[in-house]
């Protein structure tokens, strides 16, 4: 079924333009906007200003990289792509209607709707971890957690962080950690992991190795252990005694965010939205859902790349939508993925195949320069000091590392 169009008239030229709304402006809504041609009225939303390169947010933590070097700002970029931006927390999508509502209760109708919200962090309901434990998904948490760090490294007594979730982002966080304070044996370092080994679903070869370099440092792993409660100055255990923590940081992965509930997108809340291979909504045939919020028929890791991938995929297949012509299936471009564990090491994951060397490094420092140059390219004065800043950066922040 085609949806009815309501289209707008473009001010410029007077020519009737459908209404496409994005939510979510990080890796896959930034994307699907970028693809979409001038001929929309495109209005992208999201709830924050910045754009931001959550795939090396750990670097925070040892202050290899600082706020700045890992965002962009939306506004702009959505300028350059010829829509409109807007700072805003969405609510609801009302599809049948075709209207995205805001919490302040502005509408925003819209032909075909891409939603690209990501996800929320997985505390599966464990006590205090809201609370009294810090996320890891975002740049201010990392910069906040760097802070912390700081501050702890300046006590004179003993100390200890507990790192919740041993799965890549609990990996690259310890790694960080070790890179700026490994040389201070009064900080001890937990890492509490439910699965059996420290990134339980990756090739077995990644989990020797961490505890290899961690061999004669102050880390512990406690991995088949789960936490049950999170207090401000204790991690509980289901295995017995509690841990003391001075800083608790949650990397226990994501789920999937209320809206997509609340709009019909899924029918359970914590479901991924429902999605054909052509990340179409099975729920609402106006609505492209794209990224780690879309619940494939074939599941796919949620990783940047894809999200990326997705976003290309969806503005195509709104414009087909709207001209009524056959969408088409997204197919995914496998590539590795580069775990860090800060100075010591890296990882290069493919498939069940693992290399790993401390020199794979230069190579996630690549892909983070190469491909925010693509998302903002150095055009105009300020993405070029952007680019200039973020590769003086890579500089300082390989010196500061031992
Ligand atoms: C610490 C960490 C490390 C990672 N490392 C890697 C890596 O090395 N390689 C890799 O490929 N992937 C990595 N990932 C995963 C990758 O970052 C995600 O797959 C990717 O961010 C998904 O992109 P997305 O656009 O779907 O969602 P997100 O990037 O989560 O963006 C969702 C956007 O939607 C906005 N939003 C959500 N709800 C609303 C609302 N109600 N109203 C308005 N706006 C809203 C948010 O503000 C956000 O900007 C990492 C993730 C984390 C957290």
């Amino acid at each position: 079924m085609t949806p009815r169009r309501r289209a707008t008239r473009s001010p410029s030229s007077g020519k009737s333009q459908p209404r496409v709304v994005i939510v979510g402006a990080n890796f896959a809504g930034l994307a699907a906007a970028q693809h979409l041609g001038r001929e929309y009225a495109v209005t992208v939303i999201d709830r924050w200003p910045w754009f931001e390169w959550l795939p090396n947010i750990h670097e925070l933590l040892s202050g290899v990289k600082r706020r700045a070097d890992l965002r962009l700002p939306r506004a702009r970029l959505v300028k350059r792509a010829g829509h409109r931006f807007v700072r805003a927390e969405v609510a609801r999508i009302d599809a049948p209607a075709g209207a995205v509502i805001t919490s302040s209760g502005r509408r925003f109708p819209f032909d075909a709707c891409i939603v690209a919200v990501g996800g929320v962090d997985e505390t599966f309901g464990v006590p205090g971890a809201d609370r009294h434990a810090v996320s890891f998904k975002g740049v201010d948490d990392c910069a906040k957690i760097g802070r912390s760090l700081a501050a702890l490294a300046k006590r004179a007594g003993p100390c200890s962080v507990v790192i919740v979730g041993g799965g890549f982002e609990g990996v690259e966080a310890l790694g960080e950690i070790l890179r700026r304070y490994g040389d201070r044996p009064r900080l001890t370092v937990n890492v509490v992991e439910a699965g059996p080994r420290l990134m339980p679903g990756s090739p077995p070869a990644i989990d020797r190795a961490v505890r290899k370099h961690c061999a004669r440092r102050a880390v512990r792993f406690l991995t088949g252990t789960r936490v049950t409660k999170v207090t401000p100055a204790y991690v509980h255990l289901d295995s017995g005694k509690p841990l003391h923590s001075d800083l608790t940081i949650w990397t226990g992965g994501v789920k999937a965010p209320p809206l997509l509930r609340k709009s019909g997108l899924s029918d359970r809340e914590g479901q991924w939205a429902l999605v054909t291979p052509a990340l179409r909504s099975k729920r609402h045939d106006n609505v492209f859902v794209i990224g780690d919020a879309a619940g494939l028929p074939r599941p796919l890791g949620k990783q940047a790349y894809y999200a990326l991938q997705m976003g290309v995929c969806a503005a195509g297949n709104v414009e087909r939508m709207l001209a009524g012509r056959r969408l088409r299936d997204f197919k995914p471009s496998a590539k590795g993925m580069l775990v860090a564990f800060g100075a010591l090491d890296t990882f290069l994951i493919a498939g069940r195949s693992v290399i790993a060397s401390p020199a794979l490094a230069a190579a996630k420092e690549a892909v983070f320069q190469v491909t925010m140059a693509q998302i903002d390219p150095p055009l105009d004065g300020g993405a070029l000091r952007g680019a200039a800043r973020r590769f003086l950066g890579s500089a300082r922040g390989r010196l500061l590392s031992p």
